[in-house]
C-alpha cells in the first residue's frame, strides 16, 4: 500500500503546525518546526494570501497527515461520517480517532502514530483476544486492546509501558500497564478529542 515516505518534519513545516509525527523528538528542542518554522522549499519564507478554498484544503491535509491517512481513505471516512447521525465533522474525527493505530498510540503503546501503525502491522496487538494487524481497523466501545503475550516479553514494550504509565490518558480510554492492555470506555466526543483541527472547514471542502 502506498504511504507517504518523505521527511515527516516537512509536513509540519508545510502546515505550520506540530503534527507530532516523530514521537519524543516532537517534544524536544530538536523539533524542526521549533527550530525552523518556515514552509519547506526556497519560497518557504514568502507570505501568500490564502483563499477560502486554500484554507479548507490545508485543514483537510492537516487532519489527513495528523492521522497518517491517504487521500482515498480519508474521503471514504468522510462519506461514512456523512451517513452517521449527528455533526459530520465530529463524526469524521471520531472515526479517525477510532482507528486501531491511533488507539494504540493514544494508549502509549507506541511513541507516534507511525510507529503504532508498524506495530499493528507486525501483529503485536489483540483486539478482544483476537490478533488484528489492520491499522485502519475501527475500534468500538468496550473493546479491549492488548499487547500479544509473546510481545509483552520484549524490551521495547516494557519500556513503552513503563513510560506510558505516567501519562494522562484521554478519558475515553483506560489502560492497565501491568497487563499491557487498554479498553475503549466509550467512543470520544469532540471535546474528548481536543485537537486543533477545524472540522467545519473539512466539511466545507467536501461539500463543494
Ligand atoms: Fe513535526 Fe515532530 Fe518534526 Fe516537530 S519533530 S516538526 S512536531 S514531526
Amino acid at each position: 500500500m502506498a504511504r507517504y515516505i518523505d521527511a515527516s518534519c516537512r509536513l509540519c513545516r508545510k502546515e505550520k503546525e506540530k503534527l507530532f509525527l516523530k514521537g519524543d523528538r516532537c517534544y524536544s528542542a530538536k523539533c524542526a518546526l521549533d527550530r525552523r518554522g518556515t514552509a519547506p522549499g526556497q519560497h518557504g519564507n514568502r507570505r501568500t494570501k490564502v483563499s477560502e478554498y486554500g484554507m479548507q484544503l490545508r485543514e483537510k491535509q492537516k487532519a489527513r497527515r495528523f492521522y497518517g491517512v491517504l487521500e482515498k481513505q480519508f474521503s471514504n471516512y468522510f462519506s461514512l461520517a456523512e451517513k452517521q447521525p449527528g455533526v459530520t465533522g465530529e463524526n469524521l474525527l471520531r472515526i479517525l480517532e477510532s482507528r486501531l493505530d491511533n488507539v494504540v498510540y493514544r494508549l502509549g503503546f507506541a511513541s507516534s502514530r507511525k510507529e503504532a501503525r508498524q506495530l499493528v502491522l507486525h501483529g503485536h496487538f489483540l483486539v478482544d483476544g483476537k490478533k488484528v494487524n489492520i491499522p485502519s481497523f475501527l475500534v468500538k466501545e468496550s473493546m479491549n486492546i492488548a499487547v500479544k503475550d509473546t510481545s509483552k516479553k520484549s524490551q521495547k514494550f516494557k519500556i513503552l509501558a513503563e513510560a506510558a504509565s505516567g501519562k494522562i490518558l484521554p478519558k475515553w480510554l483506560d489502560a492497565d500497564y501491568e497487563k499491557m492492555s487498554g479498553k475503549v470506555v466509550a467512543l470520544p466526543t469532540r471535546e474528548d478529542i481536543g485537537i486543533e483541527i477545524k472540522d467545519n472547514l473539512i466539511v466545507e471542502y467536501y461539500s463543494k
